[in-house]
């Protein structure tokens, strides 16, 4: 864990202030619960607040208590702009680097001329004026709920905080399954519940919102798995035009490569996804067990996250991302082969 001048930003938050607080682009449930409830906390402290994104966020979380607050920098450009310049402190929520806002931000974010407080727990964060970064956590809305604690503030929880922190622990940690979740995931989440989360709503707000159109695409992903099994792998390929078949929305394709990890046997699940506007094919790479996701998106993929989750992207085309991706493999058949026994 690295806790960097924690004291001094206490001491900083003892009088009001203007605070901004950001997210990543494409933003999850964890970004946005974060810094949602992230903004409910400090509003209660008397601080002026406002959230800011990069880009748009799937129709699922427009629920959360505050997200008709949020501004986004790619359709608000102006009043992000002005809320930067007016504030005195920078969060930043669920991210480890600047470029992970996106260029236009990021370039915006680059002239920020006050202190930068990072809470998150992605791999090798960037250095910034004030952090709390720790990879073994599950979740940024675990950490929110830790920092809360640090600065003594538990019973100042209440039901809009709690349903934030609530949403991006579970988001992050598959419902409570993956490696991540710990006894103390349990506690915090045992505690938000009396705190006020209505456990179901949140779970059904999220996860029950499919459309028809929605669950085609996925028939159409789930037609289109590919298995390798000798290397433990299966992979899901979504081109521009299946998508525009099935009237795909942002965040249609949210989770379905964890149908290519539910296959018995498989540890290393992948899905590409044709992007035409960007002009890329935008990956997610999942894994169990030992076999890290992370370096395997950093070194080939212009990518990262967590041993476990991570992204990336590629400017080939979706056949010639796919031929590469397959011609990797073999060099990590060992790795893969035992990366995780059942
Ligand atoms: P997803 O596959 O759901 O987009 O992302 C999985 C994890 O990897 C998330 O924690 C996300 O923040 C991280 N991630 C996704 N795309 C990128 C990327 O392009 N670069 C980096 N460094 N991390 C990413
Ligand atoms: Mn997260």
């Amino acid at each position: 864990m690295i806790l960097k001048q924690f004291k001094e930003l206490q001491e900083f938050l003892s009088k009001p202030q203007k605070v901004v607080i950001i997210g990543h682009k494409n933003p999850d449930g964890d970004a946005i619960g974060s810094t949602l409830g992230l903004k409910h906390y400090l509003d209660k402290k008397g601080h002026k607040t406002q959230v800011l994104m990069p880009n748009e966020y799937p129709e699922f979380l427009h629920w959360i208590p505050g997200s008709e607050t949020v501004y986004r920098f790619d359709r608000q450009n102006n009043q992000c702009v002005k809320a930067l310049r007016k504030s005195t402190l920078g969060f930043l929520l669920d991210f480890n680097a600047l470029h992970r806002v996106g260029s236009d931000m990021q370039n915006t974010l680059e002239k920020y001329e006050n202190d930068f407080a990072l809470i998150d727990h992605h791999q090798q964060p960037d250095d910034f004026t004030y952090m709390y970064s720790d990879t073994s956590m599950s979740s940024t809305c675990q950490m929110v709920y830790n920092f809360i604690e640090m600065m003594g503030d538990l019973d100042l929880i209440d039901e809009n905080i709690a349903t934030c922190l609530y949403t991006g622990i579970m988001t992050d940690t598959g419902s409570f399954r993956f490696r991540s979740t710990t006894s103390t995931t349990h506690r915090i989440i045992a505690d938000l519940i009396d705190k006020g989360a209505e456990n179901d709503k949140i779970h059904s707000n999220v996860n029950d919102s499919n459309t028809y159109s929605r669950l085609l695409l996925l028939g159409q992903a789930l037609t289109n798995l590919e298995i390798l099994p000798e290397y433990k792998t299966a992979f899901i390929t979504l081109t521009e035009a299946e998508k525009q078949r099935y009237n795909y929305e942002k965040g249609d394709t949210e989770g379905i490569v964890n149908y290519a990890l539910s296959l018995k046997g498989i540890v290393f699940g992948v899905i590409f996804i044709e992007d035409e506007e960007q002009g890329i094919v935008k990956i997610s790479f999942r894994s169990k067990g030992t076999f890290s996701v992370n370096q395997f998106a950093r070194n080939y993929f212009d990518g990262g996250g967590h041993d476990n989750a991570a992204g990336g992207r590629s400017e080939l085309s979706l056949q010639d991302t796919v031929a590469k991706f397959k011609s990797l493999l073999p060099e990590y058949k060992n790795e893969l082969v035992s990366s995780y026994e059942v």
